[in-house]
């Protein structure tokens, strides 16, 4: 199997497919699985390339593993000690762009299903979501595919999401929800004016100092426990003409808030208005990503149980770092928990993964889609 895991994973990385460009890994895909009795159905929109691989089983359940075949760019080429498109292996790692994010992780659940396929074993229905739209504006992606299984009654009872969550050892953590993520862009306006005339003006930035003040010191409220906390950070702030003798008549403030279940988007743009109260400003707040999280139950248990047989971990159930495209899944009602790789040279220059990863983890995942069963 981890022959068969490595070797999927060198074709896909020797196939450059920098968001949102899928390089053909979708078609290499489909020529590894149309023999094991998966059909693709295509779901492009917007120029990304978006794939529905399924393969009925003969249990009960559906079990969906969502992943994406982009990539970030390689970043100055001159500064990986190997091409990163070459898939060089150098003592017992694989070098490559997309080695953890995310092609060693399909790699491994198409060996792990290679496997049991090829074993005759009784399998529940499979899904392989895929996208190449997850690493860039994440707007033509998983979204279209979710929709497409809404529309026809598709929606798996479950689904693994294959992004680098490990954070040490393979196992070692799952992701079973993530904060959510709103950003607001606030223009303060005043009047313009010479520095020497201040009552003929009125200062903007004084304002946006006075109201970015008090959005610093809100409270929002004790966290859903096993999330961190909502955080507001002040990331742009943007006055003045370059002359140091006016004053300025508008400033722009940008914000990023990651906000912890316990918030909602409505209370936070309620909150965010008082605070801005009472300068005169121009706000937009936008909803950039759902909160969400799965919570304990059957398919959590099974995940956490599949790796303590493999690895002798017990996995940490987190909700740490960024959003992922788990949300669009999870707002649909399905059960996501989140399981890959180790995620130490992610985005990085010189990104690898040692190849006892991907045995390991095509181990935890066949054990996984053997063990699956509907809970309802
Ligand atoms: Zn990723």
């Amino acid at each position: 199997m981890t022959d068969t895991a490595l070797r999927i994973a060198q074709e896909l990385i020797r196939r450059p497919s920098i968001t949102p460009e899928d390089g053909g890994c979708q078609d290499y895909l489909e020529s590894l699985l149309h023999p094991l009795g998966f059909r693709r159905t295509r779901v492009d929109a917007g120029g990304v390339t978006n794939s529905v691989f399924f393969r009925p089983g003969e249990r009960d359940g559906t079990l969906a593993y969502a992943g994406h075949t982009d990539v970030v760019p390689p970043g100055p080429r001159d500064a990986w000690p190997h091409p990163p498109f070459s898939a060089t292996i150098e003592d017992g790692v694989l070098h490559g762009r997309g080695a953890q994010d995310m092609k060693g992780g399909i790699a491994c659940w198409i060996a792990a299903m290679m496997d049991l396929v090829r074993a005759h074993q009784p399998l529940p229905s499979l899904q392989l979501l895929i996208t190449s739209d997850e690493e860039g504006e994440s707007v033509d992606g998983t979204i279209r595919l979710v929709e497409h299984l809404q529309r026809h009654d598709l929606l798996p009872d479950a689904a693994i999401v294959g992004e680098p969550s490990s954070h040490k050892r393979v196992g070692d953590t799952i992701r079973r929800g993530r904060r959510g993520v709103v950003q607001a862009r606030i223009g303060f306006l005043g009047q313009q004016g010479h520095s020497a005339y201040p009552q003929d003006a009125d200062n903007a930035i004084h304002h946006a100092a006075e109201a970015l003040a008090r959005i610093v010191a809100i409270d929002w409220g004790a966290p859903l426990p096993g999330f961190p906390p909502t955080t507001c950070q002040i990331t742009n702030i943007h006055g003045g003409t370059g002359a140091s003798n006016v004053i300025p008549g508008t400033c722009e403030a940008l914000l990023d808030i990651r906000y912890n279940p316990a918030n909602d988007f409505a209370h936070i743009r309620e909150t965010l208005a008082r605070a801005i109260e009472p300068a005169r400003v121009e706000l937009h707040v936008d909803h950039v990503a759902n909160a969400f999280v799965t919570a304990d139950g059957p398919f959590l248990d099974l995940v956490c149980a599949a790796i303590r047989r493999s690895t002798g971990l017990e996995a940490k159930r987190d909700t740490g770092g960024g959003t992922s495209d788990g949300r669009f899944l999870a707002s649909a009602g399905v059960p996501v928990a989140e399981l890959g790789l180790t995620n130490g040279t992610i985005h990085q220059v010189g990104e690898c993964v040692a190849v006892e990863e991907l045995r390991v983890l095509t181990g935890i995942y066949r054990d996984i889609i053997m063990h699956f069963e509907r809970h309802s």
